[in-house]
């Protein structure tokens, strides 16, 4: 009969994994690689990298938690379930059981862990904080001060990071608003041509890059 020589503990008292009881095992050879995770955190938008630029939240950071987490190779059907505990300025803290099978044994280990935060500003705040935009809406004809309180209203619910004024420049009838993206600048047009507005699109080519034409929109918007 085997007898555990850490602690003494007999085969029939507890299961064992080799020639340790489970439990003496999974304290010298802890079935989860340690290592700390790190996750990048805009310190504008608080949006978070994982895998790509993401809305902040719990569920999606807790599936990227569990799917950076692993088992050691030793553990055969493992099934890794995490639960975000904590977050402060720097870090999440997390908790986390792992169930599958070692040497025939089924286990269940509860584990803990730490994401660390590093600031890095993602692509959209940085290129709003170096000026860029991709569209320019013009705003025209004898309305467009309605046209103008339209199209903030619509601005402030859109979700889309790139929805942001880089400027706003008053021109003799009207405002130009420039704009971070052109996807937005067009579904707004499609909006105010819903309430009457004509909408005129026009692009210029601003530069090239790797062989492509980068190009400027314009959505001239006319209400009268
Ligand atoms: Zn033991
Ligand atoms: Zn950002």
């Amino acid at each position: 009969m085997k007898v555990c020589p850490r602690c003494g503990k007999n085969e029939r008292e507890v299961p064992f994994i080799g020639f340790f009881c489970r439990e003496c095992y999974l304290e010298l050879n802890p079935p989860v690689e340690e290592r700390t995770l790190e996750v990048k955190v805009c310190p504008t938008c608080g949006r978070m990298f994982l895998g790509k630029w993401t809305e902040p939240r719990l569920d999606s950071l807790t599936k990227w938690i569990s799917r950076h987490v692993k088992a050691s190779p030793d553990v055969t059907h493992p099934s890794i379930t995490i639960a975000v505990t904590n977050e402060d300025e720097t870090s999440f803290t997390f908790r986390g059981i792992l169930t599958g099978v070692i040497g025939g044994t089924p286990l269940q280990y509860r584990f803990a862990g730490v994401v660390r935060k590093v600031k890095e500003q993602c692509p959209v705040c940085a290129r709003r904080a170096g000026g860029y935009y991709e569209a320019v809406l013009q705003l025209r004809g004898k309305r467009w001060e309605e046209l103008y309180r339209r199209v903030i209203d619509q601005l402030t619910r859109e979700k889309d990071p790139k929805a942001f004024i880089a400027k706003e420049i008053p021109r003799k009838n009207g405002i130009d608003i420039l704009l971070g993206s052109k996807k937005v600048a067009e579904k707004i047009g499609r909006r105010m041509r819903n309430i009457g507005a004509t909408m005129k699109i026009s692009h210029t080519l601003v530069t090239e890059r790797d062989g492509r034409p980068i190009t400027r929109e314009y959505v001239a918007l006319r209400l009268d």
